[in-house]
């Protein structure tokens, strides 16, 4: 089976990015390239991790999915459908290079996150357009130094967390982005309401592994 390379940008120059990581299958977990190299079941290692529509080919044999196959769209890890590369604000971030992120990346929540990696909030790109408007009481992001300063309250689920589950979460606290954690909430993806419909679309078509075309 293969299995997406996954990456981290950080916006900000204090938090060093995390090494490419894979969801995997066998473990239900985030794991280092360098774990994944060694591992007995690998058969195939991209030459370059960073080139985009890396993955590894392994024979890794995913747990049974509770439940009738075809429940597998809502059964599976939400870690199976993070998108490849997750973007991250540091906390120190100052407000001007803030702005200068959203202008280059288009995510509309960005987590933003502490030196270890750890979840700290979310940054929304209207907030930081509805705080420049005159008449808005809120300090403005002017006025503010740091991102920390302006974080909003993260919608976040384990990456371990069942398809289901995320929807209801995200249901529940009318969220639209949901932000995927590791132990310790250490970021490891992001998952928009769209992202997450589409990936259990595609898991029902999907036939699960082992099984003969
Ligand atoms: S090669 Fe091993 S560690 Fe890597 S994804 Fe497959 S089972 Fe997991």
């Amino acid at each position: 089976m293969r299995v997406p390379v996954r990456s981290q940008l950080v916006v900000g120059a204090e938090v060093p990015a995390t090494r490419p990581w894979v969801f995997c299958p066998a473990q239900n977990r985030s794991v280092d390239c360098a774990e994944c190299r060694n591992c007995p079941r690998l058969v195939s290692f991209p030459e370059s991790v960073s080139e985009p529509g890396a993955y590894v080919e392994c024979n890794a044999v995913e747990p049974t999915p509770l439940g009738a196959p075809q429940d597998r769209g809502q059964t599976a890890p939400i870690g199976a459908l993070a998108t490849p590369r997750v973007v991250c604000v540091d906390a120190e971030l100052s407000v001007e290079r803030l702005s200068a992120a959203f202008r280059e990346w288009s995510g509309v929540e960005l987590p933003v996150i502490d030196k270890g990696g750890r979840l700290v909030g979310t940054i929304l790109r209207s907030d930081f357009v509805r705080a420049r408007r005159p008449g808005d009481a809120r300090p403005s992001f002017e006025q503010t130094h740091r991102v920390a300063e302006r974080v909003s309250r993260a919608t976040a689920l384990h990456e371990s967390a069942s398809v289901q589950h995320a929807v209801r979460v995200l249901a529940s606290q009318r969220a639209r982005t949901l932000i995927l954690v590791q132990d310790e909430y250490v970021v490891v993806g992001v998952l928009t309401d769209l992202e997450l419909l589409l990936g259990m679309s595609r898991l029902r078509r999907q036939p699960p592994e082992g099984s003969t075309p």
